[in-house]
C-alpha cells in the first residue's frame, strides 16, 4: 500500500504517461525497506534492551532527583541523561548477594544514575566490559583478600557495591566520599585500557599528564593536599577514584584549590560541573 502511493505521487509530479523511472522504483523500493524491515526491527531490539530505548520507564525516572548533575541539567540534556540511565538498566544484570536484599527500581536506577553522571560527557558510553553488578546490603567478606570490602571492580566484568556505602556516599554529597561514584571510576578507567568500542577513550596526552599529577601529590607537591583524602596516595587507580569522586561532589571547591588537576579532569572526562552547579 505504501509502495504504491508513493509511485503514483511520483507519477502524479512527472509525465504520467510514462513509466516510472529505475530511480523512481529505487527509491520506492527503499522506502518500503526502511518502514516495512528496518523499522520493526529498530522496535524490537528497544524493546529487549539491545538498542538505546526512546524513553525511561516512568518507575525509574522518579528517582533521578536525587541525582545533583541530573537536577542541574535543562530539559533536552535530562531526556539524553534518562535514556542512558534507562539503556545501562537494560543491558545489565542486577544481582543481590545478600539473603534477603530485594534489588528494587531506586537501586537499579541510582546505581545506573551513577555511571550516567560521571561519564555524560561522552557520547557513547556503556561499560561494555561490566555486564554484572553484584549488590551486598552491608560491607562483605573477600575470601581473596581475607577483608571486608565496601565495593570493587573485578576485571571479569563484575562491579560490587555494598547498598549502605552507596547510600551513605549519597547521604553527604559535599565530603568527596562516594562509594558509587568511587567504583564506577574504577570501571570506567579499566574501560580505557580493555579493547572493545569504549577503549582509549582518556587522550594519551591527558593520561601522561595524569601520571605526574599522581607523582606530584604523592612526592607532596601542589596543593592537592588537605584536600582530596590521603586514601589517594594508595596508587594511581585510586587516585583517579577519588579524584572523581572530588569532582562529582564537590566540583567548585576542586576547582578553586586545585584548579589544574580539576582542569585536567575536565579533559579527561569531557564535562565542567563546576560551570553546571
Ligand atoms: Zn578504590
Amino acid at each position: 500500500m505504501i509502495l504504491s502511493s508513493f509511485l503514483v505521487i511520483w507519477n502524479t509530479v512527472g509525465d504520467s504517461r510514462e513509466e516510472p523511472s529505475a530511480l523512481a522504483i529505487g527509491l520506492a523500493l527503499a522506502l518500503a525497506f526502511f518502514l516495512l524491515i528496518v523499522v520493526p526491527i529498530i522496535g524490537l531490539a528497544q524493546s529487549i534492551g539491545k538498542l538505546p530505548p526512546r524513553k525511561i520507564k516512568p518507575r525509574y525516572k522518579l528517582f533521578l532527583a536525587e541525582i545533583p548533575l541530573y537536577r542541574h541539567l535543562d530539559p533536552k540534556a535530562k531526556q539524553r541523561f534518562e535514556k542512558r540511565v534507562q539503556y545501562f538498566i537494560n543491558q545489565k544484570q542486577f544481582i543481590p548477594r545478600s539473603r534477603g536484599l530485594v534489588i528494587d527500581d531506586r537501586k537499579k536506577a541510582l546505581i545506573a544514575g551513577t555511571a550516567v553522571e560521571l561519564t555524560f560527557g561522552f557520547t557513547r558510553f556503556n561499560f561494555d566490559h561490566f555486564q554484572r553488578i553484584l549488590i551486598y546490603r552491608d560491607n562483605y567478606y573477600s575470601k581473596i583478600s581475607q577483608q571486608y570490602h565496601q565495593g570493587e571492580v573485578n576485571i571479569r566484568g563484575l562491579i560490587v557495591l555494598s547498598w549502605t556505602n552507596f547510600e551513605k556516599g549519597n547521604a553527604d554529597r559535599e565530603d568527596g566520599i562516594n562509594l558509587g561514584v568511587h567504583e564506577i571510576a574504577h570501571a570506567l578507567k579499566l574501560e580505557n585500557k580493555i579493547i572493545n568500542r569504549n577503549h582509549s577513550f582518556i587522550q594519551p596526552k591527558d593520561y601522561k599528564d595524569f601520571q605526574m599529577a599522581y607523582k606530584s601529590f604523592i612526592d607532596g607537591y601542589g596543593n592537592a593536599h588537605g584536600f582530596l583524602r590521603d586514601y589517594a596516595k594508595t596508587n594511581i587507580h585510586e587516585f583517579f577514584a577519588v579524584c572523581c569522586e572530588n569532582f562529582i561532589e564537590r566540583p567548585k571547591e576542586f576547582q578553586s584549590k586545585v584548579p589544574a588537576l580539576y582542569r585536567l579532569m575536565v579533559r579527561i572526562l569531557r564535562q565542567d560541573p563546576a560551570a553546571i552547579y
